[in-house]
């Protein structure tokens, strides 16, 4: 996707960013390369080591100014996320908020998850204390999206710092001016941690040259062939890597649903940020009895919305000019292949914006159903059972997210766990997005490893595993001086014990 990057030649020393939705210059920002990032990880790695020193309290302390300094800055945050991807400032300010928490979460959390903690030893350790903890990385590298600018890139930047690691972020070349804006509020909130969080930036060569500098572990956020890529520049050093990335998520609707409020998160799901989220509503099953009446719920709410740079708009333009042509070609050649268009059609695409498009009967195999489309689009086919609506929904090479709609809160919940999904909603869309403790992350085309919650803070850490010999063991068997009989008696002891369990 980065090809279309805005004006990013590899040669220059800056690129300009432009209003997605106008075009017009928004800012000149540095394209930084190898020697810049290797500047940016090695000032990380000298300020990281104070904030691993410092106690759990004082870090927590730390990062919940910053959370505050967001707080109070959030209608600038919100303005800048809402220049550089063309979203309306309401949606660029509730993803404010939604950092926010993530933010508050991980910074009151890390000590919990990540503290010492001691496990039970066994018969032949009875002589052993033994704990472990989690020790932070060093200097994770963050490679982001622009989709969701603050939102996306914070799941892992807040987790590694509140786990103890500085933090070298390369955001989008669409959005590098939020990147920019977070490390600038840490620096004033946190002053005596200044360059904990770094900010490079650039297009795809900054981003391979992250990968190459040495992290200690590179959380990556962006479509799967990206992926890839970055991930075979990783394999060079055995860098480890996070990869979230891209959806095509599934919504079932059973026959006793609340057809209304499906209609409604289908809509929002498939449609806010026209629809350039990695875990929007792309496909929704709906079983035959109550099909047609959930097409003409959907299609009479997506009908109402419209697309624009004003503030009256319900969303913006394609931030990425690159997917327009995407979009188009799932639109057309879905049409061309037997599904119909129950609202807009290959005429909804007006660069830079996309109007609402519902399709139904659209064919499993064709683009639309099998490839990310990341617009405005949402295909609503009807099937059996929910059987099959299993089935379909799972059939994916991709596995994000998922929502089931059903009238039972219970039998909702069985569906949702025979979904081959990382996160699942039931009787909501995305709801799991706002829970901080809940984990996040996909497996297939739509990455591995997990960011948000409990697993989002372990995955910036090294766990340490710690014994203390508290007296000598009754059996030493760790020496040479033991006796030939003394270890053949412990083995028979040991034989004898496993066979009884
Ligand atoms: P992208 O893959 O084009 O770019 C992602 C990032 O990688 C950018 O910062 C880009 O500069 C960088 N990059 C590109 N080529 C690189 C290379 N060779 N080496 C190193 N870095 C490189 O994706 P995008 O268009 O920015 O974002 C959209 C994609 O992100 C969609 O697929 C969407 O579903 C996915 N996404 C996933 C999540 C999630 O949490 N799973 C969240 C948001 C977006």
């Amino acid at each position: 996707m980065t090809d279309t990057a805005p004006d990013a030649a590899p040669r220059s020393s800056t690129f300009t960013l432009r209003s997605p939705a106008t075009g017009a210059p928004l800012a000149e920002h540095p394209v930084d390369g190898p020697e810049e990032v290797a500047r940016a990880v090695a000032r990380a790695r000298q300020v990281q080591a104070g904030w691993a020193a410092l106690s759990a309290p004082r870090r927590r302390a730390h990062l919940l100014r910053w959370k505050r300094a967001l707080a109070s800055d959030l209608d600038a945050v919100a303005r800048t996320i809402a220049e550089e991807t063309g979203k309306p400032a309401g949606d660029a300010a509730l993803e404010v908020v939604l950092t926010l928490e993530h933010l508050g979460w991980a910074a009151r959390n890390a000590d919990r998850v990540l503290g010492r903690r001691r496990v039970r030893t066994g018969l032949f350790t009875v002589h052993q204390r033994a704990w472990l903890t989690h020790r932070p990385v060093g200097v994770v590298g963050v490679i982001g999206p622009w989709n969701y600018p603050c939102y996306t890139p914070m799941g892992s930047v807040g987790y590694a710092l509140a786990a103890g690691n500085a933090v070298v972020l390369k955001p989008s070349e669409l959005t590098p001016g939020t990147g920019l804006l977070l490390a600038e509020l840490f620096d004033r909130a946190v002053p005596a941690h200044a360059g904990l969080l770094t900010v490079v930036t650039g297009a795809a060569a900054t981003g391979e040259a992250l990968a190459r500098s040495g992290i200690d572990k590179l959380a990556f956020t962006g479509s799967p062939g990206t992926a890839r890529k970055v991930m075979a520049v990783c394999a060079e050093t055995l860098t480890p890597f996070l990869a979230e990335c891209g959806g095509k998520d599934a919504v079932i609707v059973t026959a006793d649903a609340d057809l209304d409020a499906a209609a409604d998160a289908i809509v929002w799901g498939a449609l806010s940020n026209a629809g350039q989220t990695c875990a929007g509503v792309e496909r929704v099953y709906a079983v035959r009895e109550i099909h047609a009446d959930l097409c003409e719920r959907v299609v009479r709410r997506a009908g109402a919305l419209r697309p624009g740079a004003d503030g009256d708009a319900h969303y913006g333009p394609m931030t990425l000019p690159g997917q327009i042509a995407t979009v188009e070609r799932h639109v057309t050649d879905a049409v061309s292949s037997g599904a119909r268009a129950v609202l807009g059609g290959p005429e909804s695409v007006r660069a830079p914006f996309v109007a609402p498009v519902v399709l139904t009967s659209v064919p499993e195999e064709s683009a639309a159903m099998t490839e990310e489309t990341f617009g405005p689009v949402v295909a609503v086919n009807a099937v059996a059972d929910v059987d099959e609506a299993v089935a379909r929904a799972n059939d994916s090479r991709y596995a994000l997210g998922a929502a089931v709609f059903c009238g039972s809160r219970r039998t909702g919940a069985a569906i949702a766990a025979r979904l081959r999904a990382g996160a699942v909603s039931v009787n909501s869309v995305l709801g799991f997005a706002a829970v901080p403790a809940l984990p996040f992350g996909g497996s297939g085309d739509s990455g591995f490893g997990r960011i948000h919650g409990a697993e989002g803070l372990r995955a910036f850490t090294a766990v340490q595993s710690t014994t203390v010999q508290r007296f000598a063991p009754p059996v030493a068997l760790t020496s040479f001086e033991v006796p030939a009989a003394t270890r053949e008696r412990a083995v028979r002891l040991a034989r004898a014990l496993h066979l009884r369990h």
